[in-house]
């Protein structure tokens, strides 16, 4: 975006990561777009969106990074966490395996993202905890206290908590940054 020198303060760049099929995509799109797909295409088809956001009176332009679908084939590669101050790392809340894969995910951002990552463990799909939940609220809310993580259940589909999840992050990163 070429609006950038002009607008902004501060460049932000973050990353979604998490199991295929968790809805990274979804949430991103949400935040960025107000948007959400029913169908279950790997990857919206982009590899990074921008929102510009105003803290105080500073404008950040935050730069998410998505995976377009390698996490299928665990091909993220150390230049996807290059220069990221962030991270959302995503489970589904139905799926228990992605919440047990949440340890690979911490173990893969220690080894390759900055030791003062940001980071916020997001379980999405929060509108069908009724039904078909797997992992307790509390049980998420555990893992990252003692990975010392921030902790939100968010919904793409009905776009519960998307923008605190992701706010919550860009804040961060301007409290220990600037
Ligand atoms: P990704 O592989 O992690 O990027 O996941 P996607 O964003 O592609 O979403 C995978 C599937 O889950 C799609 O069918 C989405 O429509 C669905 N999905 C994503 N977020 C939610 C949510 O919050 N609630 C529900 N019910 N479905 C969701
Ligand atoms: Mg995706």
């Amino acid at each position: 975006d070429d609006s950038f020198d002009e607008d902004c303060d501060y460049l932000f760049k973050a990353v979604l990561i998490g199991d295929s099929a968790v809805g990274k995509s979804n949430l991103l799109s949400r935040f960025a777009k107000n948007e959400f797909r029913l169908d279950s295409k790997p990857t919206i088809g982009v590899e990074f969106a921008y929102r510009n956001i105003k803290v105080g009176d500073k404008l950040i332009k935050a730069q998410i990074w998505d995976t377009a679908g390698q996490e299928r084939f665990r091909a993220i590669t150390s230049s996807y966490y290059r220069g990221a101050l962030g991270a959302l790392l995503v489970y589904d809340i139905t799926r228990q395996n992605t919440f047990e894969n949440v340890k690979k995910w911490l173990a893969e951002l220690r080894q390759f993202g900055k030791p003062d990552m940001v980071v916020v463990l997001v379980g999405n799909k929060s509108d069908l905890g009724q039904k078909s939940r797997e992992v307790s609220e509390e049980e998420g809310r555990n893992v990252a206290e003692k990975e010392g993580l921030c902790f939100m259940e968010t919904s793409a589909l009905e776009n519960l908590n998307v923008e605190d999840a992701f706010l919550h992050m860009i804040t961060k990163i301007h409290e220990i940054t600037t």
